[in-house]
């Protein structure tokens, strides 16, 4: 086997990133592109002592749950598998969950995964990379595995004003001749474009993302963008800051509010460039009522949400329990937690900031108990310390919502083994298109 020959592959299985794995003289070929039980032709790079990449040259034998792909930007790396049909993409997810559980020896039953209707324009929030060319700046997403930009204004995943904003910020760019970035000599004005939308209140933000103070014809955007009525909230961010974290902390309010509102299960959020929220409103309304659901709240109860967020979970759950205490990392993310309780007016939430590692502990040292606990880590999943400081308040009900089934698993086999019964995994499709999903894992207390 060498470089630039043409061979033919079956597949049978995807990677966590969407290639296709097939094998081929006692070597893994990865192919972009190529389903599981797919005959394909492919042109081999990179070949290894254990492994090779393939090129897809023609697909010889079509998968029954291949589909033409349903955006035009084939080349983009967001969506790993618009190729597959979506009821495919929600077994494939079911999977992915139950396979994580087996591996670490979980035998709950995985229920089917919960998806979309309408599975396209979801997304409430778009981030645009500016970049540096030769011919001006240019916007776009990043090719798969790489910083090369796609220009992808009219992302499938994306609501249509998104084309209409990007566009229009091109126009204004290269009409200036405004820098985009280079991120090889950290130069040039623009970094980012990022927009975001209450989906339910009709708002819209469109934030630039700078890298110093500067930025050029201000006035000229301003006055392109008056067309679009809909923009509540145009701001400057700067991120003077090299590497791949996206805004700064520094927000500079071009035109209107330095926020929008957004109405969800019923309440009003404010939000603000850097505030985390969930990016599809439908879905999330979908997650948020599994976990309450799983809760069976009677109005009682003293309920902890860790990693909360700007609250969202946690004003769900205020409306059917007696308490909820909220601990988040982020300070400015409590701020807008505290400030969405009061807006909403409710009263019985109090939240802490933090690390969940130190707080959770200092809390139940203080005296707090929970009778229900619900807990939304990022991927690595919870820190040890914050289980085991749970398995001592010794709740009834414990609801985990993860985003990472691995580090799910990893955590139930800690709980199951002291003292929780599993009792239900309900995946939850966030990310239609994606390999990510989300999963809502119910625990009781025996005994
Ligand atoms: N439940 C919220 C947020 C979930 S995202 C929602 O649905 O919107 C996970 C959150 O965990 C983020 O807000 C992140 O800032 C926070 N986080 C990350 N590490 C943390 C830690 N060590 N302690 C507490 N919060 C943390």
């Amino acid at each position: 086997m060498s470089l630039n020959d043409a061979v033919t592959v079956t597949i049978t299985d995807l990677t966590d990133k969407g290639d296709g794995i097939g094998q081929l003289d006692g070597r893994t070929l990865y192919v972009s592109g190529a389903l599981p039980g797919e005959q394909v032709q492919v042109r081999l790079h990179g070949v290894k002592p254990k492994y090779a990449q393939g090129e897809l040259l023609a697909v010889l034998t079509p998968s029954v749950e291949r589909v033409a792909n349903f955006c035009r930007h084939d080349e983009c790396g967001g969506c790993q598998i618009g190729i597959l049909d979506y009821a495919a993409q929600l077994r494939l997810k079911r999977q992915r969950v139950q396979q994580a559980l087996a591996a670490k020896g979980l035998s709950a039953e995985v229920a089917a995964c919960l998806g979309m209707d309408e599975p396209y324009a979801y997304r409430n929030k778009a981030l645009y990379a500016v970049q540096a060319t030769a011919n001006g700046a240019e916007l776009g997403f990043f090719r798969k595995q790489s910083h090369d930009l796609v220009r992808c204004d009219d992302c499938g995943i994306q609501p249509a004003l998104t084309a209409e904003l990007v566009a229009t910020v091109r126009d204004w760019l290269q009409a200036h001749d405004i820098a985009g970035y280079d991120e090889a000599a950290h130069s040039g004005t623009l970094r980012y474009l990022m927009l975001r939308d209450g989906r339910l209140s009709g708002q819209w933000q469109l934030v630039l993302v700078t890298l110093g103070e500067a930025l050029p014809e201000v006035d000229d955007l301003l006055a392109r963008l008056a067309r679009f009525p809909q923009l509540h909230s145009v701001v400057q961010n700067i991120n003077p800051q090299r590497g791949n974290r996206i805004l700064g902390f520094s927000n500079r309010v071009l035109h209107g509010e330095e926020g929008i509102h957004d109405t969800l299960c019923g309440l009003d959020f404010y939000l603000t460039p850097l505030a985390f929220y969930q990016i599809n409103p439908p879905q999330t309304a979908v997650l948020y009522q599994q976990a309450l659901a799983a809760c069976g709240l009677g109005g009682d109860e003293t309920v902890f949400d860790i990693y909360c967020g700007i609250g969202t979970i946690s004003l769900c759950l205020a409306r059917q329990a007696r308490r909820v205490v909220g601990i988040e990392l982020v300070p400015e993310a409590i701020d807008a937690a505290r400030a969405n309780a009061e807006r909403n007016g409710l009263d019985n939430t109090e939240f802490h900031a933090g690390a969940a590692e130190a707080v959770v502990p200092a809390l139940y040292a203080a005296g707090y108990r929970a009778d229900v606990v619900v807990v939304d880590p990022p991927r690595k999943g919870c820190e040890r310390v914050v289980l085991e400081t749970m398995l001592q308040m010794a709740p009834r009900t414990l609801v985990y919502v993860s985003c990472d089934p691995d580090s799910l698993a990893r955590d139930l086999v800690y709980l199951t083994a002291h003292g929780y019964g599993l009792e239900s995994v309900q995946p939850v499709d966030m990310f239609p298109h994606t390999l990510h999903v989300e999963s809502v894992a119910c625990l009781r207390r025996l005994g």
